[in-house]
């Protein structure tokens, strides 16, 4: 009998609860549990009457106690934390205090800065492996899927790698103006921060946006893409061996950067509060609240996403070059699980993370980012759940 507490209830946990619907043989159990409870029994009553049982709770997962009452009360074999990044570590708290095996898609930010990194998160290695529990930290698409890829190349195609670039395409269009695929706070800092990679062992910063590229997207077609900082670099570069250079990609359509930067030169993207009206507010959380709802875009997005990455190495001494990538249709997703593609792609590598802990092939005890366990088997489910992945050994390159 197993069963998962999955926090969070939009767009992305959405995804993760169908899938682990559709994966009832693994997940027996589920309970969803949000800040607002309504979203968490909407979903419950969408999908109860199939094998996995639904049960729904309110929870403030800034609470540790909160967290802990609850995880004691649904006594769960996993924590599928997807809500917003602020809380991991609160999360990762509770896990620790009731020895729960913990699961994530986004590591740790600080409200205040807009700063992702790992050290917070693997500040608790040690406590997770005394306590005998396994932390899988970033079982999205990116990070996720492609810590996985470079674990797969690394496994299968090379010797050793040398370059990697991580390649991020939504080709989507959902006919606004302007609005994000994912939580637009998470997604405007994101895109608004200095551009950063790293080679030779070090970070190298860029301007935000400073650095565009143009590439023929499989399945796609050219797009305009550019380079940010992106947190899956950081831990890549420990762990695969002979990384001499790290990049991320991203596209992005010309409509969102205008906008974009209108925005940003007017102050509304700024996270620090400012006084409005006797009360003070934040700029971009007011600008989340007028922003169209991420989950509503689904039924309006047509369109593809291809993300991936590109190898450079060596094998028995030659040049080998690798691209691995997945693409994956909006509308398709909308049909079968009611989210756009952007949901879609983080939501079923959350469900086949915490299924590889659940049934045993990659628990061990300890904080790990995705590449430190075995790829094969994730690689086996992501064509079985929705994400079926390509190969090229002649791609194109990015100068
Ligand atoms: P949403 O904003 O749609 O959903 C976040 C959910 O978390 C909401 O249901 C929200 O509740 C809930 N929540 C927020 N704060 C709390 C709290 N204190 N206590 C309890 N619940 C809370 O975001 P997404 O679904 O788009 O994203 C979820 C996560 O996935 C984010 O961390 C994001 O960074 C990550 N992500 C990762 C990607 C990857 O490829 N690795 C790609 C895309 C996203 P309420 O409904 O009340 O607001």
């Amino acid at each position: 009998m197993s069963k998962a507490l999955i926090i969070g209830a939009g767009g992305v946990a959405s995804v993760c609860v169908h899938k682990c619907c559709q994966n009832s043989d693994v997940f027996e159990e589920i309970c969803i549990a949000s800040r607002t409870k309504s979203k968490c029994d909407a979903l419950r009553d969408k999908l109860s009457g199939g094998k996995t049982k639904i049960t729904t709770a309110q929870v403030d997962a800034d609470n540790v106690a909160e967290l802990v009452a609850l995880i004691n009360k649904e006594k769960p074999d996993v924590v599928i934390n997807l809500a917003l990044p602020y809380q991991d570590l609160t999360i990762m708290d509770a896990c620790l205090e009731t020895k729960t095996d913990y699961v994530d898609t986004a590591n740790y930010e600080p409200l205040d800065t807009a700063k992702f990194e790992y050290k917070w998160q693997w500040a608790y290695r040690e406590r997770f492996e005394k306590a005998g529990i396994t932390a899988l930290l970033g079982s999205g698409f990116d990070p996720g899927v492609t810590g996985v890829f470079s674990a797969y190349a690394q496994k299968h195609e090379f010797d050793e790698i040398n370059y990697i670039d991580i390649l991020d395409c939504n080709a989507g269009d959902h006919g606004y103006p302007f609005a994000t695929n994912f939580n637009p706070e998470i997604n405007i800092r994101e895109v608004s921060a200095k551009g950063s990679y790293i080679e030779d062992g070090k970070w190298v910063e860029t301007e935000p946006m400073e650095i565009k590229r143009v590439y023929n997207f499989p399945e796609i077609g050219e797009r305009e893409m550019y380079l940010l900082h992106h947190e899956e670099l950081e831990s890549l570069a420990l762990n695969i061996k002979g990384i001499k250079r790290i990049r991320f990609f991203m596209t992005f359509g010309q409509s969102y950067l205008t906008h974009l930067k209108c925005l940003e030169d007017v102050g509304m993207t700024s996270i620090e509060p400012i006084d409005f009206e006797g009360k003070q507010i934040v700029p971009l959380q007011f600008l989340k609240a007028v922003l169209p709802d991420p989950a509503s875009l689904g039924v309006r997005t047509r369109g593809k996403t291809n993300i991936g990455c590109i190898f450079r190495g060596k094998k028995d001494g030659k040049e080998k070059t690798y691209y691995l990538y997945n693409v994956c249709d909006h509308q398709e997703c909308y049909k079968e699980v009611g989210s756009q593609a952007v949901s879609y792609t983080t939501g079923v590598p959350a469900m086949i993370g915490a299924s590889m802990l659940l049934t045993g092939k990659w628990k061990k005890p300890g904080v790990f980012n995705i590449e430190e366990f075995d790829p094969d088997p994730f690689m086996e489910e992501l064509n079985r759940w929705g994400l079926p992945w390509k190969e090229s050994f002649a791609p194109d390159l990015v100068d």
